[in-house]
């Protein structure tokens, strides 16, 4: 069932989801070779919760296996979702990571993911980053009311296929509100035109995870960590809207971030 949401409700929804985009800009500053995605996630829990709000992910239900034990996904190269914070993981030159983060304040969610680089960063790695990036956008600008789900799909795919890249099936974007994975589905694949058509009050994370090889994915021993199959680089970007005045209104917000990037010349 689709839950469409009151002008009251999509103010809660920002405010959760300001609180995720600031979570992230903390993450952001702590990065550097030789951290551990531990520290990351440590960091990232105690920030969430001095501002008064719950990770959402922290516990999440898994359906292969136990609950997740992170406070955020902190997916490193070819590790495209999901990817478990660990004391083992330490952070190196060059490589990426996506920090996926999701809080719960007042009842209501925030779900954001952004692909940071660490240190410099290779022309080809910082390609897939900037055309994911921009397949988020791309999605965002045909979420508008009227459009349907597959209009976003739609946008997305081409734009990343077009590069040569690849983009991942399994995994979709979602509606969100006072449950973090609500209806409808959002897939980053699709026909114009088809699915669920949308209205103002809904809600939706868009999420492209786009890799640089073949979209095909599997899961690690863990149930948790899906990785790339051809061990090739992926990106992850999500911002959570609101379809609101019939226009798509970004709840969560990189600009932060994106400060953060030019201070350290790694401007996409
Ligand atoms: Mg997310
Ligand atoms: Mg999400």
């Amino acid at each position: 069932m689709i839950f469409l949401k009151t002008e009251d409700e999509i103010e809660l929804m920002r405010a959760a989801n300001r609180l995720v985009a600031q979570t992230l800009a903390e993450v952001g500053k702590a990065l550097r070779p030789g951290v551990t995605t531990a520290q990351l996630d440590k960091l990232a829990e105690e920030f969430i919760r001095d501002h008064g709000a719950e990770p959402t992910f922290k516990g999440f239900p898994n359906p292969y296996g136990g609950p997740f034990p992170g406070s955020i996904c902190t997916s490193v190269n070819e590790v495209v979702v999901h990817g478990v914070p660990s004391e083992d993981v330490v952070l190196r030159e060059g490589d990426i990571i996506s920090v996926d983060c999701g809080t719960l304040l007042n009842g209501y969610n925030g779900d954001s993911c952004y692909t940071f680089q660490v240190g410099e960063v290779s022309e080809e790695v910082r390609q897939l980053l900037r055309t994911t990036k921009e397949a988020l956008y791309c999605g965002i600008a045909t979420a508008v009311a009227g459009h349907r789900v597959g209009d976003i799909g739609y946008a997305v795919q081409s734009h990343c296929e077009s590069a040569g890249y690849g983009v991942v099936r399994e995994f979709v974007g979602h509606g969100i509100g006072k449950e973090m994975h609500e209806d409808p589905q959002v897939p980053n694949f699709g026909r114009r035109g088809q699915g669920k058509q949308l209205k103002n009050g809904l809600c939706i994370a868009i999420e492209p995870m786009i890799t640089m090889g073949t979209y095909e994915v599997y899961m690690m021993s863990d149930r948790w960590t899906i990785k790339t199959r051809d061990g090739k680089p992926a990106a992850h970007f999500e911002h959570t809207i609101a379809i609101h005045h019939g226009k798509a209104d970004i709840l969560s917000s990189f600009e932060e971030i994106e400060m953060l990037e030019a201070s350290r010349n790694q401007t996409l």
